[in-house]
């Protein structure tokens, strides 16, 4: 028998550090290296070497097109192919592929959202080369990991500013790293995602206008049974299911994709798969990749994948965790706990920095996956809770209280130091203490890394990352600088970095809360804590813009004042786009195909309820009453629906009178999107009441059948 090692064939379509090594000449392969490890520039005659050895292993393994391959502003990845092939003037052709064409595309690309940051009349923007990010080979395409950047120099994508707080993070993690280790050189976020969402049968989601045009379901009624049981998580994966999930594991793995697990969701129909984590940029480059795949896939089966926050109300929606660490060069994981006191001080500092971090900018952290689809899970009592906070874990949350108590202002006493020695020697035991999980806190330390859980299934993951790296880099920078004061000041350095540890826990206390999430007094506590709840998307997202994060932003060299205001721009106007489409179609849904159909059922009760007195003559009048009050709460309904529908559409039209998108985006949020779930309403209940044979959709009960 053959044999399945994925070993013998992990990462084969991808031109990883082996294939360099044999494709291209050994002072070229070193160069490329040392420019990935240190991020510096690779000159032309290199890119050239690189762009002839990358062609001769595309073209051995059959490619005949190469791409650059980007993420642009829209959830999804952009390629333009282009070929190899160039014919000859006076005859014949070559293949052609020169350093030039590997560093830089010019897409025409005039269509991505921009958010006003360039004019489509005028320079286009263009994708250049991540060597950080290894290319691969898709059937007969070689993609080239790719940022897109307008000519001035402003990000269009999300790549671009996920490499730039890398860089930032780098920097200010390398510093504190070197109070305790002075040979580490550099330090990587890592990013683990776990990926959820949902499998339908390919003709039944066809059957569905608004699945196909929204991604979700905008209106049906519960079906009796659905997730109650809690008998689908970890169930047994349906055949069709895994042969599905096979055949995507087979690509990711030759992709170099390592994905690790899959298994059944909470919800009918939910799945879930989860990689090993890896440096973030890859990272994040592997999950847009993975998503492209599962949909093409999905085709191939018969099936379609859904990645919506919500296609179903009622049963939980789908999300993508963000494992989120830091990694030195030497493979240190900088938030696990080490086993020497020397060690678990840089954990905790490191660890404190985090939580600082997330005092500080919580708000920004949320505004970063606020979406459309997301508002529709987030804060529902199945996902986190819209308001931030961080759960640390019992044995680590009594450490940091310890430290703080113990730690005073002044010099410590010897007495004091063995205290604290003894407290920090605990530390280790939080890796024991890792079941102690808390499901309702967005933001929780697991033992070695946070797990943040707001993100949607659909975004990508580089925007949280984003922050995440930059309010980072922030505190370490702050972290690095209170020790050299305190220093410069006559203190020991292991005296500073406690201080600077203690004051760090003291100003982050209020985002630490390890209590029930969901529950009303916590609701009642943050608020007096001065954290906000994130409810409503078009607040959430002013965070771009304002100040302080405009600042924090800027000082790091990650998003310029008007790349905040460009994404502010893009996010309100998706946000205001994507209501629009859900409201056309149920407008649509309802007028064409929902009233129709009761007024079709009307008629037979009527009908009925006519020919009953014939027959009866009167006699037996009471006998029609059952059918009487059905017509008459088809006809409440079928008016409700009519009304709301007619309101939604003036409001629609009096908020597109708006110019300002950002305005328009609050209008649409307020006064268009509440009709949505009012209209379903009616339409859930006439599911209830007509006849089964007439109604015009699948319903949530054949939907949920693998
Ligand atoms: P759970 O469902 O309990 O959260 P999973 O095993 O499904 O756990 O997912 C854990 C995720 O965390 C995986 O993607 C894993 O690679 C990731 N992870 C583990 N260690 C780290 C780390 N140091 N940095 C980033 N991600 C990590
Ligand atoms: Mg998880």
């Amino acid at each position: 028998m053959e044999s399945k090692k994925v070993s013998n064939f992990f990462g084969c379509d991808v031109f990883g550090r082996d294939q360099m090594r044999h494709y291209l000449p050994k002072d070229v392969f070193e160069s490329v290296n040392l420019a990935i490890d240190e991020n510096r520039r690779i000159d032309r005659r290199v890119a050239d070497q690189v762009a002839a050895g990358m062609k001769a292993w595309a073209m051995d393994r059959g490619a005949t097109h190469y791409t650059h391959w980007f993420q642009p502003l829209n959830d999804s990845t952009a390629e333009k192919h282009d070929t190899f092939f160039e014919p000859v003037w006076g005859g014949g052709a070559v293949e052609n592929f020169s350093g030039d064409l590997l560093v830089q595309q010019e897409p025409d690309a005039s269509s991505f959202p921009t958010g006003g940051l360039r004019n489509t009349f005028e320079a286009r923007g263009y994708s250049a080369w991540d060597p950080s990010s290894p290319t691969f080979l898709i059937d007969d395409t070689l993609c080239i990991p790719s940022v897109f950047i307008s000519y001035t120099g402003e990000a269009l994508d999300f790549k671009t500013p996920l490499l730039r707080s890398i860089a930032a993070l780098d920097k200010e993690a390398v510093a504190v790293c070197q109070l305790f280790d002075k040979d580490v050189v550099k330090v990587v976020p890592t990013l683990g995602w776990e990926q959820e969402y949902f499998l339908l049968d390919e003709a039944l989601f066809k059957a569905r206008p608004d699945l196909v045009q929204t991604g979700r379901t905008l209106m049906g009624h519960t079906a009796a049974k659905d997730q109650q049981l809690e008998d689908h998580y970890w169930g047994e994966i349906p055949d069709r299911v895994v042969s599905y999930m096979k055949d995507v594991e087979t690509q990711c793995f030759r992709l170099g994709i390592p994905l690790k697990t899959r298994h059944n969701e909470t919800a009918p129909n939910q799945y879930e798969c989860a990689p090993m984590f890896e440096e973030a940029n890859i990272a994040v480059d592997h999950n847009t990749l993975l998503m492209t795949i599962m949909r093409r896939t999905a085709m191939r089966h018969g099936l379609r994948v859904l990645f919506h926050e919500k296609p179903f109300a009622g049963v939980n929606g789908s999300g993508k965790h963000v494992n989120w660490s830091l990694a030195t060069d030497k493979g240190q994981n900088l938030l696990a706990p080490g086993k020497t006191p020397k060690s678990n001080m840089q954990f905790l500092s490191f660890f404190v920095c985090a939580l600082r971090a997330a005092a500080e900018h919580g708000n920004m952290i949320m505004a970063s996956v606020a979406t459309e689809g997301n508002s529709h899970r987030l804060g529902g009592g199945e996902a986190p809770p819209a308001i931030f906070s961080v759960f640390t874990g019992h044995t680590l949350s009594a450490v940091l209280d310890e430290i703080e108590q113990r730690v005073s202002k002044k010099a410590l006493t010897p007495d004091e130091k063995t205290g604290i020695k003894l407290d920090i020697g605990k530390i280790p035991e939080i890796l024991l203490d890792n079941t102690d999980r808390n499901r309702t806190s967005p933001f929780a330390f697991t033992g070695n890394r946070f797990e943040f859980r707001a993100l949607g299934a659909s975004a990508n993951c580089a925007m949280p990352l984003i922050v995440l790296n930059t309010a980072m880099a922030e505190q370490l920078s702050l972290f690095h600088g209170k020790v050299e004061q305190l220093v410069r000041e006559g203190a020991k350095k292991d005296d500073a970095i406690l201080q600077v540890i203690r004051e760090f826990i003291t100003d982050s206390a209020k985002i630490r809360f390890e209590g029930n999430g969901y529950s009303d007094e916590w609701r009642q506590e943050a608020k007096g804590r001065g954290l906000k709840a994130m409810t409503e998307v078009t607040t959430a997202i002013r965070e771009y813009i304002e100040q302080r994060n405009m600042d924090l932003f800027r000082q790091f060299g990650v998003f310029s004042r008007a790349e905040l205001e460009a994404r502010y721009e893009i996010k309100c106007e998706t946000y205001l786009k994507k209501v629009q489409i859900e409201a056309r179609v149920l407008g649509d849904m309802a007028l064409n195909h929902i009233i129709p159909t009761a007024l079709r059922y009307q008629n037979v009760l009527a009908e009925n309820v006519v020919r009953l007195r014939e027959v009866f003559r009167g006699a037996a009048i009471g006998m029609s009453t059952g059918e009487e009050q059905a017509l008459k709460r088809i006809s409440e309904h079928v008016v409700g629906i009519r009304e709301l529908v007619h309101k939604m559409v003036e409001a629609r039209k009096e908020w597109n009178r708006e110019e300002n998108v950002r305005v328009r985006a609050v209008g649409y949020e307020r006064e268009v999107a509440p009709y949505l779930p009012a209209i379903r309403d009616h339409i859930d209940h006439l599911e209830m009441i007509v006849d089964a044979r007439l109604w015009p959709l699948p319903k949530y009960r054949e939907l949920f059948t693998m």
